[in-house]
């Protein structure tokens, strides 16, 4: 048998950059042999292994070819006959389907090399339509190489558009999906994974309520930038700027998605869309079975992130109901979190990137004077049960008052 690295190893070694995990594939050999030097098996007819030690992949050589809509509609066929250029033919782009053996030595029939150096991500063959999800990986990388220079080669922008229109993106499970947008969402040019999506038309199957965005004007006084999709595009750009977790770059995506329902005559206001967005954020969230954490926090700043905007003019019973609607007490965290959001929105514009945002102080204060009011006298008073909730808020009201005062 013969062992070859492939995929993302040998692309970002040539491209300088560090290797986190290796891909192997192993031509000449049958499942038996596999097992009989000790590795793994994966999936049940899937022909993966994992090493015995090292515990990365090892894939038998195969060829797939598609017998169905979905991912499930693939039949592999491995053989020791399969050889080295069969398997890489059947990968997404030229750059991912170069083999490298322990000397070093590349095995680069479809011209990854040339593809890397023209920065161009191209895929390997018309077999690329095969599954859609390589519509959302090519985005990915495009998000990810961007900042090299790296931009999606014409006729694959082209096929991606075919796929986008035959309505196979459909067919994709909300978890293979969501892996790809999580991962995306958390590169450094996140904003590029939703701009190629947006050109090649899987956006609007993927999120329309996000694709619907762009063309709709915003008070320029507020948003230099007027147009509601380059904000948010803005949003997440500065959101991996500053290094924000995927919840937060999740609620940033789609924390404006109520604008994109306002009347046309009503342009450039959109009042009340924090409220008029959140079932389209509750859509978006389940349709791709986002995590508890990133669907909670999409939710809370889709409705409060204007307040954020506010806070320093909020009365203190406002800044009190803000507080009891994030749980502060018991979720410090996720206040944080919508904080940084809040701060990403308000940055995320044209000219305004560097401004500062006292309100991100101001909040954490109001957090803390609420959650420092004693609740031991309130006990000795002899409150209990719900009047003791009760009296908790008065509290905490008044500690808000006096911080509005001082503040
Ligand atoms: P990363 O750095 O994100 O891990 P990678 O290129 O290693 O990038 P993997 O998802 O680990 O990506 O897949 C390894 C290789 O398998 C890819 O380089 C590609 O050749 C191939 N591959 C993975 N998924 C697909 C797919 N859906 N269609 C075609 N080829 C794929
Ligand atoms: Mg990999």
């Amino acid at each position: 048998m013969r062992i070859y690295k492939v995929g993302g190893a040998v692309r970002d070694r040539l491209l300088g950059k560090p290797v986190t995990d290796i891909d192997w594939v192993v031509v000449g050999a049958t499942t038996e042999e596999m097992l009989a030097k000790g590795f793994r098996p994966v999936g049940a007819d899937f022909p993966v292994f994992l090493h015995p030690n090292s515990g990365e992949e090892y894939a038998l050589a195969r060829t797939e070819r598609k017998s169905g809509r979905g991912y499930g509609g693939f039949t592999f066929h491995a053989s020791p006959e399969v050889t080295l250029e069969e398997d890489l033919i059947r990968r997404d782009l030229t750059i991912n389907a170069m083999a490298e053996d322990d000397q070093q030595n590349l095995t680069d029939p479809y011209h990854g090399q040339r593809d890397l150096e023209a920065r161009l991500l191209r895929h390997v063959s018309p077999a690329f339509a095969e599954d859609p999800l390589r519509v959302l990986r090519v985005a990915r990388f495009a998000a990810r190489y961007a900042a090299l220079g790296f931009t999606v080669a014409p006729e694959t922008l082209e096929l991606m558009r075919q796929l986008s229109e035959s309505g196979e993106l459909e067919a994709l499970t909300p978890e293979r999906s969501w892996k790809e947008i999580s991962r995306a969402l958390m590169e450094n040019q996140p904003q590029v994974f939703i701009e190629v999506l947006r050109a090649c038309g899987a956006l609007k199957v993927l999120m329309p309520e996000v694709d619907a965005l762009f063309g709709v004007p915003q008070p320029p006084a507020h948003h230099p930038e007027i147009d509601t999709g380059v904000h948010t595009l803005s949003v997440l750009q500065q959101a991996a700027l500053h290094k924000q977790p995927l919840t937060v770059r999740w609620a940033c995506l789609l924390h404006d998605l109520g604008k994109g329902l306002t009347p046309e005559q009503e342009w450039p206001q959109h009042i009340a869309h924090e409220f008029k967005g959140l079932k389209l954020i509750k859509a978006v969230n389940e349709r791709f079975k986002a995590p508890r954490d990133c669907q909670e926090l999409a939710m809370l700043v889709g409705e409060y992130h204007t307040h954020g905007h506010r806070a320093l003019e909020l009365k203190p019973s406002t800044l009190l109901e803000l507080l009891q609607s994030f749980d502060v007490y018991r979720r410090p965290q996720r206040f944080e979190e919508f904080i940084a959001a809040c701060e990403m929105d308000a940055r995320g514009r044209e000219g305004l990137e560097q401004r500062s945002y006292p309100q991100a102080d101001y909040l954490r204060g109001a957090a803390t004077a609420a959650r420092t009011i004693a609740v031991q006298p309130l006990l000795e008073k002899g409150f209990k049960g719900p009047e003791l909730g009760e009296a908790i808020k008065r509290e905490r009201l008044k500690a808000l008052k006096a911080y509005k005062e001082n503040a």
